[in-house]
């Protein structure tokens, strides 16, 4: 799908961001995950594993799912980015619930922005900071059709320009919708890329860039997918299932809850 340059200046409506930065800095209130903060109290980071071990890992995950897919549900890249704003903090399931019946009656820009803020915010009311969020599904939206055509961008730089939108989001969305080689670092992603020693960070960021520059071409597309299920059902926060991880072998974690 084509580039739509951004037309013209239209008057920018100003909107909260709800995409969280996880995990970078948090107020004081929310405390870190407990994984961030052992990344973070570390002086020195780790050597990352090398190219055999990374390649062998990739090759266990691509055997036991070679097709992985995310788990929030839509219909077309403007329904796969709203559901991806929704998300934050938030739980897939929660989000698909909620939308379900969102895009059955708003699947466009269009009618997401004729169905108004008070509407929208009525079908999501059961999602974490659903008053943010439905402001800002609406004014993407407006911004989608008055700078995009209507049509959601694939090129990172004009996506984080939305409303709601972060690095992260943008990922997600140029990965799924777009099949761009993307890496969306999100907790999941950011623990297991450190205790695997992928690519060790003490932000999304250098883990990013870690997994851009480490992971095998072949890899690449479903990398991220494959880091977040191993990360969501089995090296988890807490209570990290080592006895059935597929690369236990190959896992250096001396404490599994880094
Ligand atoms: S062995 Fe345990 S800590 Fe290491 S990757 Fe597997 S589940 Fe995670």
């Amino acid at each position: 799908m084509p580039t739509k340059k951004p037309a013209t200046p239209a008057p920018r409506r100003r909107a909260a961001k709800a995409e969280p930065p996880a995990p970078a800095p948090r107020s004081a209130s929310r405390p870190l995950p407990k994984a961030v903060q052992a990344v973070r109290a570390r002086k020195t980071l780790p050597r990352a594993v090398g190219a055999a071990v990374i390649e062998e890992i990739f090759a266990r995950f691509q055997r036991i799912e070679p097709e992985p897919k995310g788990e929030l549900e839509h219909v077309n890249p403007f329904t796969l980015l709203v559901a991806v704003v929704l998300s934050a903090q938030a739980t897939d399931a929660g989000v698909n619930k909620a939308t379900r019946p969102l895009f059955k009656v708003a699947d466009t820009p269009q009618k997401m922005l004729a169905l108004g803020e008070e509407t929208v915010r009525d079908y999501i009311k059961t999602i974490g900071l659903y008053k943010t969020k439905a402001k800002n599904v609406v004014e993407l939206s407006r911004q989608l059709i008055e700078r995009f055509g209507g049509e959601v961008p694939p090129d990172r730089d004009a996506l984080v320009t939305l409303p709601g939108v972060g690095r992260k989001t943008a990922n997600v969305v140029l990965n799924m919708a777009f099949g761009q080689e993307t890496m969306a670092v999100d907790t999941h992603i950011f623990r297991v890329s450190n205790r695997l020693r992928l690519a060790p960070g003490k932000t999304p960021e250098q883990v990013e860039e870690g997994l851009e520059k480490r992971v095998p071409k072949a890899y690449r597309l479903h990398s991220h997918h494959w880091l977040i299920l191993h990360g969501r059902y089995i090296c988890k926060a807490l209570r990290p299932e080592c006895e059935r991880c597929p690369v236990a072998d190959l896992c250096t974690s001396g404490d599994k809850r880094i």
